[in-house]
């Protein structure tokens, strides 16, 4: 899987890149990074990416020339009309960062996990000129209902969350199957009423000390007895999802 990144903030991502799983899968080569300056592909002396908007109002907008550009010599060629369906490689997403976006869940990385290659365009200041959105984006994402200030944050979330659903990214492959929006079925059947995804949260962990300040774990957890774990698992899982996310349950 290869992620390019194309920012103006090509120091960003450092940090992020630098940690754990991701570290891990990009040792291995299971991912390849490629972060992208987007004044790479200016033209003035001044290296402008942005400019004032039409029609008047606060702040500065991305210009679409270098970030058209900056797509079109990661790929190779020209886009045409990205957006449009067929006009890329179905192995490869070119997505737009926007709080105006579709919603980013589990399945969209699980869906993101299948591709060869995402090319992320990471937004600052007021957003994006829309043609990027309409003609050189295949996707425009956001990854929840509140603004940043920029789109690296979210791209990097993205990244993590597809990187470990890579096979071979996590150490047991097990864990990537029975947590939260994971959609373990055995745990939705337990939920009542059934969840709109068909997924449910996570269920509670504990480790030791068994008790810490006069608090214990739940006692089934330490008595051994699988068949009874797995039973409390269920039920503790089904109860945090109707107390912290009654979203995700079906309204009647
Ligand atoms: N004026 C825009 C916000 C711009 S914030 C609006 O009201 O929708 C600047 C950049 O940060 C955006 O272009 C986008 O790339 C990024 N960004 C902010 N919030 C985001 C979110 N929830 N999801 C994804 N990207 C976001």
């Amino acid at each position: 899987m290869r992620f390019d990144l194309i920012t103006i903030f090509p120091e960003f991502f450092a940090g992020p890149l630098n940690y754990g799983i991701v570290r891990r899968a990009l040792e291995t080569s299971l991912i390849e990074v490629n972060v992208q300056d987007l004044r790479v592909f200016t033209r003035d002396r001044h290296r402008t990416v942005d400019d004032r908007p039409f029609g008047g109002g606060e702040g500065m907008v991305l210009k679409p020339e270098p970030l058209f550009e900056a797509v079109e010599s990661l790929l190779g060629r020209s886009v045409g009309e990205a957006g449009k369906r067929g006009a890329t490689d179905s192995k490869t997403a070119i997505v737009l960062m926007s709080a105006a976006g579709k919603l980013f869940r589990q399945e969209t990385a699980r869906r993101f996990a299948q591709l060869e290659r995402i090319i992320f365009i990471c937004g600052r200041y007021e957003g994006v000129d829309e043609r990027v959105a309409e003609h050189l984006a295949t996707e425009e994402i956001s990854i929840g209902d509140f603004v940043l200030s920029g789109g690296e944050l979210p791209a990097m979330m993205i990244v993590d969350a597809v990187t470990r659903l890579l096979p071979g990214a996590l150490g047991n492959e097990a864990s990537s199957q029975n947590e939260s929006f994971s959609g373990d079925a055995h745990i939705n059947v337990s939920l009542e009423p059934r969840t709109t995804s068909g997924v449910a949260l996570d269920f509670p962990h504990y480790t030791r000390p068994a008790e810490y300040r006069g608090w214990g774990v739940p006692e089934v957890l330490i008595g051994g007895n699988h068949a009874e774990v797995t039973k409390w698992r269920l039920a503790a899982a089904a109860e945090k999802t109707r107390r912290n996310r009654p979203d995700l349950l079906v309204r009647e």
